[in-house]
């Protein structure tokens, strides 16, 4: 077969067309700079296509009717308005639906859109695949980190799950997908640049239009990073504290050991804005043995006293070969009445999907209600 390469050809298979829907606004100026509309357009084609693209979901150029014939060709050219490939969907019989999604071969993540009673519902996006945290009860913690997400590739996550629920345009009444927490695979602020880019698009009134006050970013402890979060984003802030001591801390959550609790409750407490209406959400995973004393509860209290705060408690999600087991329904009903006496109201998380495995990060669930429904019966065998 000749190979002999003829340079001055155009190739008949056209490059590669990239993405578009996903991008934060400056990224779209820019893909119309690269594209070659006139310097002086290239905001106003970049907000138009924000509508298309963030406020009506989109999928082809064919029907944006105040874009030119010529510059929409030049666009289908260039770009594709395909999401991601969707490697998995799992419904639940609860209505939780879980997506893998194939970001390129090799680098596939997990978003989970779990339905609040209410017409409300969250949105658990990844920022990472795979993680570098380590945490010993996590199952992402066994996975190496593959990559960082893009600031697209994580609005691609609810552009997803928008789709799947059929809700555009964006002033929908009613969404269900009112709420997102960046509590799936990965440590959002070990990406901040990219977090803070997707939040921009994901908040933007002209664009997708979720409220920053809607948008939750858990975090391990990264210390140095919060105050920086709350200024860039808006956000809320959620923080995966597990323990209470410094020594139990840092062996179920190793940042701990490089920012300890002192550190990471001074970083809390320079949040802006915290008050009643802003509130820190302290994830409290209950392990067996572990963790779950009324010494610790009390202590937890303690620790608490001054931080505008929410408790979650969340029963441990097996996964094999992990080494700890949830606590017992009572033993989480007593922890849950200590923080209830002194003022935190229902905090304990009730797993959702648990058909699907659908809790982020594999974490593979089985119903606390399901576990004490269990338990009666072993005891009604036993006795
Ligand atoms: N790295 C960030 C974001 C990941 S979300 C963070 O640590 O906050 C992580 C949350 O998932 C943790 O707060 C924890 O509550 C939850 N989680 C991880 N593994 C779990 C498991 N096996 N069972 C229950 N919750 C788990």
């Amino acid at each position: 077969m000749k190979t002999t390469l003829d340079l001055t050809r155009v190739p008949d298979t056209p490059m590669a067309l990239k993405p578009l829907a996903g991008l934060s606004m400056t990224a779209l100026q820019a893909e119309m700079e690269a594209l070659g509309v006139e310097s002086g357009k290239t905001r106003m084609r970049a907000r138009q296509l924000r509508r298309w693209l963030h406020h009506f979901g989109a999928t082809d150029f064919a029907g944006m009717t105040d874009i030119g014939k010529e510059l929409r060709a030049r666009l289908a050219a260039t770009y594709h308005l395909d999401r991601p490939d969707i490697a998995e969907h799992k419904v639940s019989v609860d209505g939780t639906q879980k997506w893998l999604i194939r970001f390129q071969p090799g680098v596939e993540g997990e978003s989970v859109f779990i339905p609040a009673v209410s017409k409300t519902g969250a949105l658990c996006v990844s920022s990472q695949v795979g993680c570098t945290l380590n945490c010993t009860f996590c199952h992402t913690g066994t996975q190496k980190l593959v990559r960082n997400l893009s600031a697209q590739e994580i609005v691609s996550q609810i552009l997803i799950a928008r789709d799947a629920l059929g809700e555009w345009p964006s002033t929908t009444e009613d969404r269900g997908l009112s709420n997102i927490v960046f509590m799936g695979m990965g440590e959002p602020l070990y990406n901040l640049d990219n977090v803070a880019e997707a939040i921009d698009t994901l908040s933007d009134g002209e664009g997708i239009s979720i409220s920053r006050r809607r948008i939750t970013v858990s975090t391990a402890g990264v210390a140095p990073k919060i105050p920086e979060l709350g200024q860039r984003t808006g956000a809320m802030l959620a923080i995966s504290l597990h323990a209470v001591h410094d020594d139990l801390r840092s062996e179920i959550v190793p940042i701990n050991r490089k920012y300890d609790l002192q550190t990471l409750f001074e970083a809390i407490r320079a949040y802006p804005d915290l008050g009643n209406a802003r509130r820190v959400t302290f994830e409290y995973v209950m392990l067996k043995g572990v963790n779950d004393s009324l010494a610790e509860a009390r202590d937890l209290v303690r620790l608490l006293r001054g931080v505008p705060s929410k408790i979650n408690l969340i029963p441990f999600n097996p996964w094999p070969g992990s080494p700890y087991e949830c606590s017992d329904w009572d033993t989480i009903e007593a922890f849950a009445d200590v923080l209830k006496r002194a003022g935190y109201a229902s905090p304990i998380r009730t797993p959702r999907g648990r058909d699907i495995f659908a809790a982020c990060g594999q974490l593979r669930s089985e119903s606390i209600k399901t576990s004490a429904a269990d338990r009666r019966r072993a005891a009604a065998v036993a006795g």
